[in-house]
């Protein structure tokens, strides 16, 4: 048994990032959000491309107004009006300045911009009330970026933020790495699927739903393999098409230690390496994670082996081991350059919280945002693990350590934000 830190750098270690040359494909801008840059963006045009104000106001010469105060103006005449988008056509010569607005460019011979605030205008003179600092307010070209230096690094996500940026930087198109694929399967007698009657004993296979939900969320693509019987016939020939077609495997179910848990018995017989097979924690302990060797008879989609997750069947641990393990590697895989591991706040528990101490563990609840400080609220109802129904409306997990049996109300606590707000 692995403690989770250690699990969780076993896998990343496992982990081969999709080939920057191989998995990637075009898209255009408008369909970029989202995705991972696989290759870095230089931009052959300056920001600013030219000197420009930064305010409304007026452009002059430092030197003609460095004296001006209120009580000795300096007035200067208006020679040109100049707005956003406008080539200016005059040179600023002394005792002159241009009218100017927020983006217009600077016209020749000025170096200061005076915001309209700190002028008296009176006809085509103006006053100029107080003395500028030099060059204040005036954006000069390549200040915040420079022409053929690079403006966006390979391996990172696209945001708004970024799209604005290659918008600007005229890129209508981009090369990001491909959507990793990510087979699912359920393992189980006792599974059926959503719109089948269920017969005494029988269960929905909800955890195809959330897993496909959750890798799409993570921006990879799903590959929906199904039910599979617990038969190791049915269980080697789903896995064995799940290697040959996904870059990451996740199965749920038929990891633990009952006599009809055949996956880590399947995974031995396909020669594959088990690096994992149960973790500290809880929900989650039994969680195999396993490679296979490199063979030409497998078809594969992807130059590496395919890495093989073997989730516990119980829902509640599927999603806690989702965000613990297989989302990092989903990132890493997915050609994310850094922060792979999932980020945990600290916050004030408003419930006491318990734990046997003996296993890390995750309680489910959600966050409220009291006097803005974050407050960690247990969710309602039975904390068994085999309870579903309780995660609904939840956006947090909850950690203790190994070791830590009591989180009081008040005390700080390590929380897993699982949604961005609601
Ligand atoms: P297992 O890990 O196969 O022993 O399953 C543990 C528990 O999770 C059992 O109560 C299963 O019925 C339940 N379970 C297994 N697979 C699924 C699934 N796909 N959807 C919902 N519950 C499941
Ligand atoms: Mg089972």
């Amino acid at each position: 048994m692995v403690s989770v830190s250690d699990a969780q750098a076993i896998i990343l270690n496992l982990v081969q990032p999709l080939d920057r040359l191989r998995d990637t494909e075009i898209v255009n801008l408008l369909a970029a959000d989202s995705r991972i840059l696989a290759v870095p963006v230089t931009s052959p045009l300056d920001f600013p491309h030219w000197d420009n104000s930064a305010m409304d106001g007026y452009a002059v010469r430092y030197e003609d107004v460095q004296h001006s105060s209120a009580e000795q103006p300096t007035v200067l005449e208006i020679v040109e009006d100049i707005p956003a988008g406008y080539q200016p056509n005059s040179t600023i010569q002394p005792g002159e300045a241009a009218r100017i607005f927020t983006g217009a460019l600077m016209p020749a011979g000025a170096d200061t911009i005076v915001i309209q605030e700190r002028t008296r205008r009176d006809e085509n003179r103006v006053h100029i009330l107080a003395a500028p600092k030099p060059q204040e307010f005036v954006r000069h070209k390549a200040s915040f970026y420079q022409a053929g230096t690079q403006l966006l690094p390979a391996g990172i996500k696209l945001n708004a933020s970024e799209i604005a940026v290659l918008a600007a930087a005229q890129c209508p198109q981009l090369s990001v790495y491909r959507r990793p694929r990510v087979a699912i399967f359920s393992t189980g007698d006792e599974l059926v699927p959503i719109d089948q009657p269920l017969q005494s004993g029988q269960i929905v296979d909800s955890n195809q739903y959330a897993l496909a939900a959750l890798v799409k969320e993570s921006g990879a693509e799903p590959l929906l393999l199904g039910i599979v019987k617990d038969d190791p016939v049915a269980l080697e020939k789903v896995i064995t098409h799940a290697i040959a077609i996904a870059d990451l495997v996740i199965s749920s179910g038929g990891v633990s230690v009952g006599d009809y848990d055949y996956v880590d018995k399947i995974l031995q017989s396909l020669s594959a390496k088990i690096h994992i097979r149960s973790v500290e924690m809880r929900p989650g302990k039994p969680l195999t994670v396993a490679t296979f060797p490199s063979t030409d008879a497998i078809n594969r989609v992807s130059s590496h082996s395919p890495l093989y997750f073997g989730l516990p069947g119980n829902p509640a641990a599927v999603l806690v081991t989702f965000w613990q393990f297989v989302l990092p590697a989903i990132k890493k895989l997915s050609g994310i350059t850094e922060g792979w591991e999932p980020a945990f706040l600290k916050v004030r528990s408003h419930h006491e919280l318990r734990s046997d101490g003996k296993r890390e563990t995750y309680l489910w609840g959600k966050l409220h945002l009291i006097d803005g400080v974050y407050e960690f609220y247990k969710a309602g109802g039975s904390s068994s693990s085999g309870n579903l129904i309780n995660l609904a409306q939840t956006n947090a997990l909850a950690v203790l350590p190994m070791g830590k049996t009591l989180i009081s109300p008040q005390e700080e606590v390590q929380v897993l934000q699982l949604v961005n707000g609601e």
